[in-house]
């Protein structure tokens, strides 16, 4: 067969896209070879519908293996007693969730989405807000911290069936078991979403939500460093405190309920490939210089949150305790929005994403805020010290963001930075 050219160019400029600029896309990673060479396996090649020791396909004793080793490490990195890795996604992940906990048009709460939560915890164009009664609690307007007082009265008010904690642009520490008395108080279920500071939490730089909530989803490609795909973890299982019961009458425990709502529920055969990929990931996250890693993506971001404002930019909430930060362009360049301001950055190899700020005054697709993180130019080896020449470049583009003389000068200096920090082995 003659080899596709077209689609392997491709993959090529990107690889080169990839390796030439300053990636501060907080939600994003580098993975490392060995994760990339699981995930390219032929493991791709195996159908195994259903769990280790209970497929509807023959021939997965071998996937078995690594599906289990997946679940395990999973479990220790995270001190949980249940966990789920098919999950292909995030959304996935959340979306199973809902199957198990909820009925449609129940209630559940989620953070405010221009206050940095997800588009699956109640967007209106999501199956999470089409299907499911979403109601939500904001950020503070002083502090730009979760408003926790906000948050117990909208519950005990509505009784949400659901509560759910996480975000996407969030750069503070969560108080999870303010959030778990809450829904104790009213019954419902709490699940806190740690798609984002995955990582940190595994490594012990924040708070473990598992000690907390009834369920734990998660990403494992964000710092947590895996590849693209989601899991679900408990602490404990519990009955269903909803009443679902089986035919024969027996109370299902929420592990049992969980993994039918992955499958058959939501999803049909598991990614073998990437699982094994996330086994591989879950190894390297228990290794000692994780932790290492981990320390520095989080003091890269205190750095660079703390550049930043010494430019006279505003952070959203004043500071960062994990690996991202919410910048509000409107203190030093009012009349930028985030679209233009991604765009020059983009042009200049840096890559970033537009997004709104608390009780922006811009459309989501114009915002007046840009979001950064650490993970991906800490994994290629950048340190505190490079944070303010990062800070530097970006303000350089962003005071003539219609200079292309501008961003060309800073472009060649990225260029000939990241030069120096080799990506890929191969
Ligand atoms: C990224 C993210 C997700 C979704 O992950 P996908 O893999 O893109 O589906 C879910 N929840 C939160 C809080 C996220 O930040």
């Amino acid at each position: 067969m003659q080899r596709d050219n077209l689609i392997f160019d491709i993959i090529r400029r990107e690889r080169e896209r990839q390796t030439k600029g300053i990636e501060l896309i907080a939600s994003e990673n580098f993975v490392s070879d060995q994760v990339l060479e699981a995930m390219g396996s032929v493991l791709t090649n195996k159908y195994a519908e259903g769990y280790p020791g209970k497929r509807y396909y023959g021939g997965c004793e071998v996937v078995d293996e690594s599906e289990t080793i997946a679940r395990d490490r999973l479990k220790q990195l995270f001190d949980a007693e249940y966990a789920n890795v098919q999950p292909h996604s995030g959304a996935q992940a959340n979306m199973a969730v809902f199957m198990a906990c909820l009925q449609a048009g129940d209630t559940f709460m989620g953070l405010n989405l221009s206050h940095g939560g997800h588009l699956s915890h109640g967007s209106s164009v999501n199956f999470s807000g089409l299907m499911f009664h979403a109601i939500d609690y904001s950020l503070n307007e002083a502090t730009s911290r979760v408003d926790y007082d906000e948050l117990e009265r909208k519950a005990r008010a509505e009784h949400p069936k659901l509560i759910i904690a996480g975000a996407s642009a969030y750069s503070r520490e969560w108080d999870y078991a303010r959030i778990r008395k809450v829904a104790d108080e009213i019954g419902a279920i709490f699940m806190v979403d740690m798609a984002h500071p995955a990582g940190l939490i595994a490594a012990g730089l924040l708070d473990n939500p598992v000690k907390y909530a009834h369920i734990v989803t998660s990403t494992t490609h964000k710092t947590l460093r895996g590849p693209r795909g989601g899991v679900i973890l408990m602490g404990k299982d519990f009955p269903n405190p909803w009443g679902k019961t089986t035919p024969k009458g027996e109370i299902k425990m929420m592990s049992a309920i969980l993994d039918s709502a992955v499958f058959p529920g939501t999803q049909g055969g598991p990614l073998e490939h990437v699982i094994a990929a996330k086994a591989v990931s879950f190894g390297e996250a228990l290794q000692p210089d994780f932790k290492t890693y981990q320390q520095q993506v989080k003091h890269n971001a205190a750095v660079m949150a703390d550049a930043f404002m010494a430019k006279g930019y505003k952070i959203i909430s004043g500071g960062t305790d994990n690996h991202s930060m919410l910048v509000d362009l409107r203190t030093k360049y009012p009349d930028l929005t985030g679209k233009v301001a991604e765009k020059a950055l983009v042009a200049a190899d840096i890559t970033t994403n537009k997004n709104m700020v608390p009780f922006d005054t811009r459309s989501a697709f114009q915002t007046s805020g840009l979001r950064f993180g650490t993970p991906a130019i800490t994994t290629r080896g950048l340190k505190e010290d490079k944070m303010p020449w990062i800070v530097d470049l970006i303000d350089t583009v962003l005071q003539a963001p219609e200079s292309e003389a501008n961003i060309q000068k800073v472009r060649e200096e990225v260029n000939r930075e990241m030069n120096r920090h080799p990506l890929f082995a191969w």
